[in-house]
């Protein structure tokens, strides 16, 4: 249910409303708009639909949120939100922010040379695996916080921000402490112990989509997070299977779309997990952008060849390089900034 206010209502009628909801047993989250401000009520449905709201003053219509995603829809903000990374970055604005590092983290010098590249060439955040959700129990699993330690050493450094995944609700306080930005992982879209957790946070989430999720999966375990009281919630398409075996997943690039209509939150794209194939991810990254993503995902390794994960798809820093060059045009045609 929403609660849409009426323009220029007085803080105190707003407290007051708060004040019913709660005592209704219900949670109120407030969006305050350009051009109004909107209650959106959490909790069963039943127990605000047959209380006289719009009696109360300030109060313009009370109504039904039709979608299953309430926080995240577009009817509770109509406005493209913005989340802002360390106070400098902003995902959703015009500035398309790219993440770029490697599949795993492996060594101190391997992740400087990885950030003094990627950061010539333009990336404003680093990323790397210190917890990898592997296939295989026998593959290679990550550094653990040794590896978070490096990323931050890094990230300070060379003053660029970290992105990492956290994979156990009993990690969250622990990579949170290293990083700027958590990672939900593919395989973990609907571990909801773990969406709580870190919708306990106020950290920046990239929350990717499932290898099988709809869209509007993908939305109600946005709606987890936000639910929690984080609405830092940046939204990422990385693939999902389908027949097609050329490469590793199928890149859904009407996600991006589709997501932006039906929500506010911002969207990358991950055209590295998607493809499979370095040679793959240049062409889907413009496509990214040029569909309307407000960032990529992109995996980048100084020796692909020897990566102890996900090798194949890595790119050579200096394709990283050509690829941003090349970027630079497809966002200025969207009306965008890179
Ligand atoms: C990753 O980004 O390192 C990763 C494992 O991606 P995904 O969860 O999309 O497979
Ligand atoms: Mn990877």
């Amino acid at each position: 249910m929403i609660i849409v206010l009426k323009k220029g209502t007085e803080q105190k009628d707003i407290d007051n409303l708060l004040k019913k909801v709660k005592s209704l047993g219900l949670k109120p989250m407030v969006s305050q708009g350009q051009e109004r401000t909107i209650i959106g009520v959490i909790g069963p449905e039943d127990v605000i639909r047959f209380q006289p709201l719009e009696a109360y003053p300030g109060v313009d219509k009370v109504m039904p949120v039709l979608a299953p995603y309430k926080l995240v829809s577009r009817e509770f903000k109509q406005q493209d939100s913005v989340v802002k990374v360390k106070d400098s970055l902003e995902f959703g604005s015009e500035k398309i922010n790219i993440v770029a590092g490697p599949c795993s983290i492996e060594t101190k010098a391997q992740l400087q040379e990885i950030a003094g590249k990627i950061k010539d060439s333009g990336a404003s955040l680093i990323r790397g695996g210190a917890f990898k959700p592997r296939t295989s129990p026998y593959s290679f699993q990550g550094l653990g916080e040794e590896g978070l330690k490096i990323l931050q050493d890094v990230s300070n450094q060379f003053g660029i921000a970290a992105v990492t995944e956290v994979m156990d609700t009993r990690d969250v306080e622990l990579v949170a402490r290293y990083a700027d930005v958590l990672q939900i992982g593919a395989r973990n879209m609907q571990n909801f112990n773990l969406l709580k957790e870190v919708g306990q946070t106020k950290k920046p989430i990239i929350l990717k989509r499932g290898l099988s999720a709809t869209v509007k999966e993908l939305l109600m375990s946005a709606e987890y997070i936000l639910s929690e009281g984080n609405f830092n919630v940046i939204l990422c398409e990385r693939g999902i299977r389908t027949f097609s075996e050329f490469t590793r997943n199928t890149l859904d690039i009407s996600a991006v779309p589709v997501i932006k209509m039906c929500s506010h939150l911002p969207v990358i794209v991950d055209p590295s997990h998607a493809a499979g194939k370095w040679g793959l991810v240049n062409p889907l990254s413009k496509a990214a952008v040029a569909a309307g993503a407000d960032g990529l995902l992109v995996e980048v390794h100084p020796n692909p060849k020897e990566a102890l994960s996900d090798g194949p798809q890595q790119l050579l820093p200096e394709n990283f390089a050509i690829l941003m060059k090349e970027l630079k045009q497809v966002a200025e045609s969207v009306g965008r900034e890179l």
